[in-house]
């Protein structure tokens, strides 16, 4: 999937919109986290991020509590 020619303005703050058609084609709605990374050929790369532990950074049988995952093993710590 190759999509590209949107330009778009950058406004005073640092903003820039995020084309519709990219964030449907995407599953990317309002409240989704997005990782930045600029890469060694000056581009900026914008992909949806993958939620991850606070803790530990593990990504497997997380729980969201106050829009922060944790994993399972980490609940498990924090019980003990
Ligand atoms: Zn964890």
């Amino acid at each position: 999937m190759k999509a590209k020619g949107d330009i778009r303005a950058i406004d005073e703050l640092g903003r820039i919109v995020v084309p519709k058609t990219f964030r449907r084609i995407l599953g990317i709605e309002a409240g989704d986290m997005l990782e930045m990374n600029l890469n060694d050929d000056g581009e900026i790369v914008i992909t949806k991020a993958t939620p991850s532990c606070v803790f530990c950074g593990g990504t497997v049988e997380l729980r969201e509590l106050e829009k922060k995952h944790i994993c399972s093993k980490c609940v498990k710590k924090l019980s003990e």
